[in-house]
């Protein structure tokens, strides 16, 4: 590495790589469609969305940060829901994947069943992600989120159905949701009566206040899986390199046993996810057959990170594309993943 090289590459990595121009990306096919499994829509409620940050959110350094870097905060160009829509909206027309599925986030649910904003972190609600995803039918699919704690989670998931959704997200950390409770056992038996891909959260969570990372181990997934669900288990249980318990390890041996499990890579391509990343990646073609590629956009992927394995310069070139979606896809191309992986993606889920 010469000097020049030396200091774009630590600089890449201090600053959590984001430097640099967007690039022009090759043409969508829609022969063999790509699909982004795990994209954000997020809101804060200045639009009429109904979208809530609880203040010790909206108040954080994570939430700020991703304001200013997705440039969310100039009034001019309207409300900050308006502006992380058509920033979202950009970035996915702009990368090469054909479409993504987009991820409303659902709240939390008293022992009544009734909403609780008080305790939620963040809602993205169901009607202002169809609403979205109606304004952006070529780019965008739904995945709506059901907390199944709520009374109406069955009525609510018939709706969703209705409205065309093939998938829902399912947050247990953040939603203080127990799979493993039997009052859900209905719930997943309707999911899987009616073809719906259960998206849930596994492993270590870091980027919003949790009841317990106990309620995000992959073991609670079999509550599903027993029922013959279809189910997507997302960021394959990985946890940062500094996290205890590890994950991964039983994700792994439930994919074993189950066929209609799989895992999808998003936030995998971030700092500290690779040693669990790189884990996965070694673990043999049966693992990475069951991989559905997803960036969980707005959280920037660091391909500076995987240098040893993609080479410093593509790692540097990687690291300058400003289209978050785009930089997680090519980053997971030169680990050589990433164009099976969105294949797999929208023929597991969509076909
Ligand atoms: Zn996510």
């Amino acid at each position: 590495m010469n000097s020049q090289v030396n200091r774009r590459f630590f600089s890449a990595v201090a600053t959590g790589a984001m430097l640099g121009l967007s690039k022009p990306v090759a043409a969508v096919s829609m022969v063999n469609p790509t699909l982004d499994i795990h994209v954000h829509l997020f809101g804060v409620g200045d639009s009429g969305s109904d979208c809530h940050v609880a203040e010790k959110v909206s108040r954080g350094f994570l939430f700020r940060h991703l304001k200013t870097m997705l440039k969310l905060n100039d009034a001019t160009n309207g409300t900050v829901d308006q502006q992380y829509e058509r920033t979202m909206v950009r970035q996915v027309a702009e990368s090469e994947l054909s479409m993504a599925a987009v991820l409303a986030q659902d709240a939390v649910y008293g022992a009544n069943g009734k909403i609780d904003l008080t305790a939620t972190s963040f809602y993205v609600p169901n009607d202002y992600l169809f609403e979205v995803v109606g304004r952006h039918p070529k780019q965008l699919i739904a995945c709506p989120s059901i907390n199944p704690n709520r009374a109406d989670a069955i009525d609510e998931l018939e709706r969703c159905h209705d409205r065309k959704a093939r998938m829902l997200k399912i947050h247990p950390p953040t939603q203080n949701v127990d799979l493993m409770d039997p009052k859900h056992t209905k719930f997943f038996f309707r999911c899987r009566e009616l073809d719906m891909t259960i998206l849930v959260h596994t492993g270590h969570e870091h980027s919003a206040p949790i009841f317990s990372h106990e309620l995000a181990a992959p073991r609670k997934l079999r509550a599903a899986l027993d029922e013959g669900c279809r189910v997507v288990a997302c960021h394959a249980g990985s946890g940062w390199f500094s996290d205890s318990p590890s994950y991964l390890g039983k994700f792994l041996q439930l994919l074993d046993k189950f066929p209609e499990l799989w895992g999808d890579t998003s936030v995998l391509g971030t700092a500290f996810r690779a040693q669990d990343f790189g884990l996965l990646l070694d673990s043999g073609k049966d693992v990475l057959d069951r991989l559905l590629h997803g960036s969980d956009f707005p959280f920037p992927a660091s391909p500076v990170v995987f240098a040893d394995r993609i080479g410093q310069d593509t790692a540097l070139k990687t690291a300058e594309l400003q289209n978050l979606i785009q930089r997680d896809f090519a980053l997971k191309k030169h680990l050589g993943i990433g164009e099976a992986s969105a294949l797999r993606s929208h023929r597991v889920v969509i076909a």
